[in-house]
C-alpha cells in the first residue's frame, strides 16, 4: 500500500501545530501516513483543490485564510458535511475513494468536547458569554446553537458582532443572542456562566486580560481559546479567585482528534497527540 497522505492547507502556514499532533498519531495507530504543510496564497487555492487526488492527498486540515472560500468549493464540487454548511466554512477536508472531496468543520465539536472534558461544563441551559466575534467565535456559537439558554457576545467591532448575530439568528431562535458592549460585560456575568475569550488578546507575552479581573463572579467557568502559552492573564486571574480555568489547546486538541478521526475511521489517540502538542509548543 502507498503512503498516505495529509497536510495542513494555511498562508501563512509554517507555524502550525498540526503536523506535530497528527503525525504522532499516525505513528501510534500504526497507519503508513505523512502529514505536512502546503502554503498556498489565496490566489492559488482553487487551483490547488482541484486536484488534490493527482497529489495523492487523501485529507486536510484547512486554516487562515482559506475555511470559507474553500468551504465554497467544496460545496460547488463535492460534499459539505451539514455543520460545515451552516456555519459557512470548513476546517477540513477528507478526500474519499471517488477522488470526490467531502467538507466538514470540526472547530466547534472540538471546542464542544474539551468544554466537557476539560472545563467539565454542559453549556445546556446556561449563560454563555462570547468575547470576539471572528471566525472562532462563529464556530462555537453555531455549534452550540439552541443548547445554551442564552448567548451574549461582546467584541469591538461592532458590525462583525451584528452579522455574527444575524448569522445566528437565521438558524436559531430569535432574541436567545445579544450583543453587549465589552465594557459592560461585569454587569451581565453571574455564578455558573462561561465566559468564552475568543479574542486574540492573550496570545502576546504582555497582554493583560480583556476582562477585569474584578468583575468575574465567583463560579464563573472561564475557557480561553488562546493556546500559544500555558496560561494567559485572563487564565491566571480566572486562577487566583480559583475559578476553573482552561486555555484552548483543548480546542485545537479535539479539532484535531475529530479531524484524524474522519479521515481513517480509526480512534484518535488522545492522549499521543496532547503530549505531541504541548512538546511542539515548547519548541
Ligand atoms: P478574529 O477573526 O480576529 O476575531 C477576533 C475578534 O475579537 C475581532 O473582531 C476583534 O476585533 C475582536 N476583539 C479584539 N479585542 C477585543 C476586546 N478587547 N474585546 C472584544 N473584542 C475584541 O480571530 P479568530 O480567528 O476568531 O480567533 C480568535 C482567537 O481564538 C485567537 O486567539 C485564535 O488563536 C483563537 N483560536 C483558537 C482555536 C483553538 O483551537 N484553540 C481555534 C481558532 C481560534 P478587531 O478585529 O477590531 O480587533
Amino acid at each position: 500500500m502507498t503512503k498516505m497522505i495529509y497536510g495542513v492547507l494555511g498562508h501563512p502556514a509554517g507555524h502550525s501545530l498540526s503536523p506535530a499532533m497528527q503525525n504522532a498519531a499516525f505513528r501510534a495507530q500504526g497507519i503508513d501516513a505523512e502529514y505536512g504543510v502546503y502554503d498556498v496564497a489565496p490566489e492559488g487555492l482553487e487551483d490547488f483543490l482541484s486536484n488534490l487526488p493527482g497529489k495523492g492527498i487523501a485529507g486536510l486540515n484547512v486554516t487562515i485564510p482559506h475555511k470559507i472560500k474553500a468551504k465554497e468549493f467544496v460545496e460547488k464540487h463535492g460534499i459539505l458535511d451539514a455543520f460545515a454548511k451552516k456555519l459557512g466554512a470548513i476546517n477540513t477536508i477528507k478526500v474519499d475513494d471517488d477522488g470526490k472531496l467531502c467538507g466538514f468543520n470540526t472547530d466547534g465539536p472540538g471546542f464542544y468536547r474539551s468544554l466537557i472534558e476539560d472545563l467539565k461544563f454542559e453549556p445546556e441551559g446556561k449563560t454563555v458569554f462570547v468575547l470576539g466575534s471572528g471566525g472562532a467565535a462563529m464556530a462555537i456559537v453555531m455549534y452550540l446553537g439552541n443548547g445554551p439558554k442564552r448567548i451574549f457576545i461582546a467584541d469591538v467591532d461592532k458590525d462583525k458582532a451584528a452579522a455574527l448575530k444575524l448569522h445566528y439568528d437565521g438558524y436559531y431562535d430569535k432574541s436567545r443572542l445579544s450583543i453587549v458592549d465589552p465594557a459592560d460585560i461585569g454587569k451581565y456575568l453571574g455564578p455558573n456562566d462561561l465566559l468564552v475569550n475568543a479574542t486574540p488578546i492573550g496570545m502576546k507575552d504582555q497582554d493583560p486580560s480583556p476582562v477585569a479581573k474584578e468583575v468575574l463572579p465567583r463560579g464563573l467557568r472561564v475557557y480561553d481559546l488562546v493556546y500559544n502559552r500555558p496560561a494567559t492573564q485572563l487564565v491566571k486571574d480566572a486562577g487566583s479567585m480559583k475559578l476553573h480555568a482552561v486555555t484552548g489547546l483543548g480546542m485545537l486538541l479535539y479539532q484535531g482528534a475529530i479531524a484524524f478521526e474522519i479521515w481513517t475511521g480509526a480512534k484518535a489517540p488522545v492522549a499521543v497527540m496532547k503530549k505531541a502538542l504541548k512538546e511542539a509548543l515548547k519548541s
